[in-house]
C-alpha cells in the first residue's frame, strides 16, 4: 500500500509528490498522459519570485523578460516597465518534465498511460480505480490527492463542490518578425472580458492566445489573421489548443483522506489565469499537513482543514479581491477601457503603482486597491467599499 496516491502529474501534483517522497513518504503518481513532455496549452509566463522559491530548473527558461506592452481596444498602448526583471517564459513542456524528474530522484514511482475513472474513500483507506493499457488496475493508498487540472470533476464527484467559475483559453504557436517583448491586447471584440497575448519564445516564435467565456477558437483565429495583416507575425506553426482556466475555488479542498490541488483546486490568480505560482504555493502547504497526517495516523477531514485553512490564509484576500476586479473589467465597455487607459496614463497613477513596488507580477490585491483609492470615489470602487474590502 502506498502512503499517498496522487492523481495528476502536471507541474504541481510532481512537486507535491517530490515534497512528500523528500520527506519519506511511499508516494505514487498516476498520470493519463503518454509522455511528461507532452505538449501543454499554456504560456508559461512565471515570476522571479517563482523560479527562486521553488528553485525551477534554469534550463527550462526560455526567456527573461522586465517589460509588456498592453493596447486599449482603440489601439493606446500603455508600457509598463519595471527595473528588476519580473518574469521568466518557461518552455511548458519541459518544465512538466523537470518537475516529475525531481520527484523521481527523491523516490516517487510514476505510472503513464494510466486514466484513472473513480476514487473510493472510506474509514480505512482510498482506493483508486485506473484503466492503463486498456487493463483495469485498482491502486490502494492510505490518502489521495487531486491534481487533475481544470480537466476533471472528481472534486464534485467526491462531495467537495466544483470549481465555480472558469475560463476557457486557446492558443497557437507562432512566426514573427520581429517582437521585442510581451503585448497584450484588450477589447471585447479581441478577448471579451479577458485579454489576449503575443508571447515572444526565441527569435522569431511566439505564443499566440486569449482567454474568452465563449468561442476562444473563433476569437483567436480572428485575432491570428488581424496580425497576419499587421505583419506582427508570419505564419502559424501549430494549430489552436484549448484548455479551461478554474476562477474561482471549489466549496472545500480537502476531505476524509483527501486534498486538491493547483488548477482543480481554483488555486489560480484570476486577473491573469497564471496558476503556476499559486498551485506549488499550496502544494507547499498540502506537502506539510499531510506529512504530518501520516505520521499521526489522523487522516480525517477535520485534520485536514487545516491545509484549507493554510492555503486560505496565504491566498484567500489576493483571490478574493482579484475576483471582484475580473468580475467588474468583465462589465466594462470598450469606451469605459480607452477612458481607464486615459486615467492611468494622464493620472500617472501607473508610475505611482510602480514607485510603490505595488505592481507586483503574482499578487494583486494591493495594486488594485491602491489604482481603485487613486481613481478617488468612482463607481469602479463602490462594490470594493461595500464589501469593507477599501476604506
Ligand atoms: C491558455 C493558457 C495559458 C496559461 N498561461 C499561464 C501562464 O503563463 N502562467 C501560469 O502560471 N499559468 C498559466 N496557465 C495556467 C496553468 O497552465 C495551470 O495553472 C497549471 O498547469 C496548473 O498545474 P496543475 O498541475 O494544477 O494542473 P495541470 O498542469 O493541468 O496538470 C494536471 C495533470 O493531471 C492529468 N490528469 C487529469 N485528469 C487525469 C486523470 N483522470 N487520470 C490521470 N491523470 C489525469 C493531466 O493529464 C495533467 O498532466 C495557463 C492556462 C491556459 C489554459
Amino acid at each position: 500500500m502506498y502512503d499517498i496516491v496522487i492523481i495528476g502529474g502536471g507541474p504541481v501534483g510532481s512537486y507535491l509528490a517530490g515534497r512528500l517522497a523528500e520527506a519519506g513518504d511511499k508516494v505514487l503518481t498516476l498520470e493519463r498522459k503518454g509522455e511528461l513532455e507532452e505538449q501543454v496549452c499554456c504560456t508559461g509566463i512565471v515570476s522571479w519570485e517563482c523560479v527562486n522559491s521553488f528553485a525551477i530548473d534554469k534550463n527550462v527558461i526560455l526567456k527573461w523578460t522586465d517589460s509588456a506592452t498592453i493596447f486599449s481596444p482603440s489601439g493606446r498602448l500603455l508600457r509598463l516597465q519595471q527595473e528588476k526583471t519580473q518574469a521568466c517564459i518557461l518552455n511548458r513542456a519541459a518544465f512538466n518534465l523537470a518537475m516529475a524528474r525531481q520527484a523521481q530522484s527523491k523516490g516517487v514511482k510514476y505510472v503513464l498511460n494510466c486514466l484513472v475513472r473513480d476514487v473510493q474513500i472510506s474509514h480505512n483507506g482510498v482506493s483508486i480505480k485506473a484503466t492503463w493499457q486498456e487493463e483495469k488496475l485498482t491502486f490502494k493508498a492510505r490518502a489521495a490527492v487531486i491534481a487533475t487540472g481544470f480537466d476533471s470533476n472528481f472534486g464534485e464527484r467526491l462531495g467537495l463542490g466544483k470549481v465555480s467559475d472558469f475560463a476557457l483559453g486557446a492558443q497557437a504557436e507562432v512566426e514573427t518578425n520581429s517582437l521585442e517583448g510581451i503585448e497584450v491586447y484588450l477589447g471585447r471584440k479581441v478577448a471579451p472580458g479577458f485579454f489576449a497575448w503575443l508571447v515572444p519564445l526565441q527569435p522569431k516564435r511566439a505564443l499566440v492566445g486569449l482567454l474568452s467565456r465563449h468561442s476562444p477558437g473563433l476569437y483567436l483565429r480572428k485575432l491570428i489573421s488581424s496580425l497576419l495583416t499587421q505583419q506582427k507575425i508570419t505564419s502559424v506553426m501549430e494549430k489552436i489548443s484549448y484548455r479551461g482556466v478554474s476562477l474561482k475555488p471549489p466549496a472545500r479542498t480537502y476531505g476524509l483522506r483527501l486534498v486538491i490541488v493547483g488548477d482543480a483546486a481554483g488555486q489560480v490568480k484570476p486577473v491573469t489565469g497564471g496558476g503556476i505560482y499559486y498551485g506549488l504555493l499550496s502544494a507547499d502547504i498540502a506537502a506539510n499537513i499531510l506529512h504530518q497526517a501520516l505520521k499521526t495516523n489522523d487522516l480525517s477531514a477535520k485534520n485536514l482543514a487545516n491545509y484549507e485553512r493554510e492555503w486560505k490564509q496565504k491566498l484567500g484576500r489576493e483571490l478574493q479581491i482579484a475576483y471582484y476586479a475580473r468580475k467588474l473589467y468583465e462589465h466594462l465597455g470598450d469606451k469605459q477601457i480607452d477612458g481607464l487607459f486615459d486615467m492611468m496614463s494622464s493620472n500617472g497613477i501607473v508610475e505611482a503603482l510602480l514607485k510603490a513596488e505595488d505592481l507586483s507580477f503574482d499578487w494583486h490585491a494591493k495594486a488594485i486597491l491602491r489604482a481603485l483609492k487613486l481613481t478617488g470615489r468612482s463607481i469602479l470602487s463602490k462594490p470594493f467599499r461595500r464589501r469593507g474590502l477599501l476604506k
